[in-house]
């Protein structure tokens, strides 16, 4: 049996430009911006930590469905 999962992985990013400046990353619930850094105190136990925080080292703000948002690009 051979695995479609590999056409999946080559889908590309969603972003049209495929660039995105870390320094136009920010929260969509609060507009913080967010740094490349996991959230300070994630526990082993809660699984892999989210790439990016806020710039105090707190989880980013969860979305209306309890997840933790991903970032979006906002150009100032
Ligand atoms: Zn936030």
């Amino acid at each position: 049996m051979t695995s479609t999962l590999q056409t999946h992985l080559a889908a590309p990013p969603d972003h049209d430009s495929g660039v995105v400046d870390p320094g136009q990353l920010h929260c969509p619930s609060c507009r913080e911006q967010v740094r490349c850094a996991p959230p300070q105190g994630w526990p082993d136990r809660a699984g892999a930590a989210p790439l990016f925080s806020h710039p105090d080292g707190t989880v980013l703000c969860l979305d209306q469905a309890g997840r933790i948002n991903e970032p979006v690009e906002i150009r100032a």
